[in-house]
């Protein structure tokens, strides 16, 4: 197999002189997110300015998600509009990074033109070589011994048997000719924060040996394999010291954490030694595999005030027969018990899930089954994705497909459900005295400004509003204050500051943070 990533023909004129200029557009998920802060991070150390302005870069970058039709779509579109930009403007190069490359890297080439090199989610300190910064040195997983077991990669065995069974092969993917990806960062490799100055994301481990049949992110991301412990931990305390205050580990499914370096229960492990770092005020994991919650992890959330009271465990479904044919296991009468057993270990912990709804052969009373466990289940946050059919997955290969506008009825019935119970939710906070992490002005209105408790993750779940800001004249983002719940909305909340919150007595002396994405 062959790594095509520099197009052969791509025009020569576009060489940049100087110190170039690099627009950075980064689509899809927290863990792509990630991977444009390292490519920045690369760029940046390599001499490199990062722009927030397209319309004068001299390069332009479109780090896409494929992970469903909607993804793609908005990637597609998002690399045209950035060939617009580049014959319109003063870019001289285009290129496009992620999950789309992987797995259209030919047809990108091919179908569009203003496209000079792409780069897959295996090889990503190629950016350089894109960008006419230098060749990395080769070969780019080799790099660092923190990443890598002496001779071979680490693997589960659970990994090497799915690829035996084919679980990763790429054969009927046209423009899939790079290898399976490999490549993990790790704490010294350069990265150019995105996200505001006090939160932060580390990702802990790429890629997932999960069967799940509508899934083609193991195609995509390759083999689960964890960062080293120590590479871990290195990175959260630099992060601490520049000033983070929340961390929120990720990774494709990080309950796996540590499994394939030979570590028992790595994820709380690593959880125990991050909750100890001075400074650090809120520490959360995103994406659970409901079979590996195990009683230590639960002991972990809840042992450690620094850890947030959050779990977010994709269930996918509720219904048995339909978790079956996705190849996950597990039933609402399962769910339910562990979702008992998680409240009972870390009492007010908030819990959110994600399903999929018009799965292939789901029937009206699967659905109703789903709905019926939502119900039971009552869960703070919720997110529903309609079935979306994937070449290369194995649920591709499935009849009884779903019509399109079922799957979108049963969506939209499924969002209605969780509406009218987050409402009440979220009624049921009001005179509720929190501690909210301010993130600045609202994005909606001037009026008001924005923050987020512990119970409430990055990006993803509700707002709080702050509508009065009791003795302050101005609040300061990325510090606490101690807040009042004082209204409710189906999602959200808006509430009155009470008065500084002790989560500031731990901050590190204040420094100038590296927030130099804020402005992208
Ligand atoms: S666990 Fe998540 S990433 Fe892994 S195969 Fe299943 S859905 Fe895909």
């Amino acid at each position: 197999m062959t790594d095509v990533w520099l197009k052969e023909d791509a025009p020569r004129a576009g060489v940049v002189q100087g110190k170039p200029r690099v627009g950075f557009v980064s689509l899809g998920c927290p863990k792509n997110l990630v991977d444009s802060e390292v490519m920045m991070g690369l760029l940046d150390r390599a001499g490199a300015e990062i722009t927030a302005s397209a319309e004068t870069a001299d390069i332009l970058v479109v780090n896409t998600c494929s992970f469903i039709d909607k993804a793609k779509q908005e990637s597609i579109d998002a690399i045209l509009e950035m060939a617009r930009l580049k014959t319109a403007g003063s870019a001289q190069k285009l290129i496009v990074a992620g999950c789309l490359v992987e797995r259209y890297r030919d047809e990108i080439q091919k179908n569009i033109p203003e496209v000079d090199a792409v780069v897959g989610t295996g090889e990503l300190e190629r950016i350089l070589e894109a960008a006419g910064l230098g060749i990395p040195a080769q070969p780019p997983t080799e790099l660092s011994p923190f990443n890598i077991l002496s001779g071979a990669q680490a693997a589960r065995a659970e990994g090497n048997r799915r690829e035996e069974q084919g679980r990763f092969s790429r054969t009927t993917w046209d423009g899939a000719r790079a290898k399976l990806p490999q490549y993990l960062y790790d704490h010294t490799t350069p990265r150019l924060r995105a996200t505001a100055g006090a939160s932060a994301y580390i990702k802990i481990a790429e890629g997932c040996d999960h069967p799940c049949s509508f899934c083609v992110i193991p195609n995509l991301r390759g083999k689960f394999r964890s960062r080293r412990f120590e590479s871990v931990v290195a990175e959260a305390e630099a992060l601490v010291a520049e000033g983070v205050r929340e961390i929120t580990l990720i990774g494709q499914d990080t309950t796996c954490f540590g499994e394939d370096l030979g570590l028992k229960d790595g994820l709380a492990t690593v959880l125990d030694r991050l909750a100890g770092i001075d400074g650090l005020a809120w520490l959360r994991f995103l994406y659970a595999y409901p079979n590996k919650i195990t009683g230590r992890l639960l002991e972990t959330i809840a042992r450690h005030a620094s850890l947030c009271k959050y779990l977010d465990v994709p269930l996918q479904h509720a219904s048995a027969p339909v978790l079956k044919a996705m190849k996950r296991g597990g039933g609402a009468e399962i769910f339910l018990k562990m979702i008992e057993k998680i409240r009972r270990m870390v009492p007010d912990i908030a819990l959110r899930t994600s399903f999929i709804v018009g799965f292939p052969g789901e029937t009206d009373a699967d659905f109703e089954a789903l709905c019926d466990f939502v119900v039971e289940a009552k869960f703070d946050w919720l997110g529903v994705f309609a079935y979306s059919d994937e070449e290369g997955s194995r649920a591709f290969e499935l009849g009884a497909k779903v019509p399109k506008r079922v799957i979108e009825q049963r969506r939209r019935a499924l969002m209605k459900l969780q509406r009218g119970m987050s409402r009440q939710r979220m009624e049921a906070q009001v005179g509720r005295v929190f501690d909210v992490l301010v993130e600045g002005e609202s994005k909606e209105t001037p009026l008001l400004w924005q923050g987020r408790t512990q119970y409430h993750a990055p990006e993803i779940d509700g707002t709080v509003y702050l509508n009065d800001f009791g003795s302050f004249d101005l609040l300061t983002p990325g510090r606490f204050y101690r807040c009042e719940a004082t209204e409710a909305h189906e999602y959200d909340l808006v509430a009155r500051v009470l008065e500084e919150s002790p989560l500031n007595a731990g901050e590190v002396e204040e420094r100038e943070l590296t927030s130099a994405g804020a402005e992208l």
